[in-house]
């Protein structure tokens, strides 16, 4: 499949916005670890895609270089406000849905690929980790960019992808990693 190809099949997806960058332009950052930790968004330590037992920043960071080429995904949609977070979550869910269509698509075509996605993992209605079982589904497991410790604002930047899209959108990010 062709760049172009890629491209129009993300777009067809229903991403509003599709680019490439090399791997090795995407900035990593451990400090942004310290957000995961303060929880905020109640995941910590509470599903298997999120830190700590997603892994360090240094070995997320591995994870993603053994990739040579990104395919940096975005949804903006249209929210009543930005603020609000169901209408947020909601939001994530959809990007999300898309972004695994997206990548099972791929993963026929190039087997040797990996995502990042938005959020912690979804794929179980409550992770086993609550339950202090083992992963369910490791194969389905994408963490996000958070987990990843990944500056998304330079990675939209480097693209030159909207980020801050304003009071009545929410942008959500996905990354698609091939070789
Ligand atoms: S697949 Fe299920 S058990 Fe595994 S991380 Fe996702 S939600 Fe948790």
């Amino acid at each position: 499949m062709t760049d172009e190809e890629m491209k129009q099949l993300a777009l067809d997806s229903g991403f509003t916005h599709a680019a490439f960058m090399d791997v090795a332009d995407l900035e990593f950052d451990a400090a942004l670890r310290q957000y995961c930790v303060e929880n905020t968004c109640g995941n910590y330590d509470r599903n298997y895609a999120c830190p700590p037992e997603c892994g360090t920043p240094g070995e997320m960071e591995e994870k993603v270089r053994k990739y040579k080429r990104a395919l940096v995904l975005e949804s903006v949609q249209p929210v009543g406000s930005v603020m609000d977070p169901e209408e947020t979550k909601t939001a994530k869910k959809a990007h999300n849905m898309i972004s695994r269509e997206f990548v099972n698509m791929m993963k026929k075509e190039c087997s040797e690929s990996s995502a990042v996605m938005a959020g912690p993992c979804t794929f179980c209605k409550t992770c086993a980790q609550i339950e202090g079982k083992p992963c369910r589904f490791p194969e389905e497991v994408y963490s996000c960019l958070s987990a990843y410790c990944i500056d998304a604002g330079k990675m939209a930047e480097h693209c030159g992808l909207p980020y801050w899209c304003g009071m009545d959108k929410v942008a959500f990010f996905s990354i698609y990693l091939f070789n």
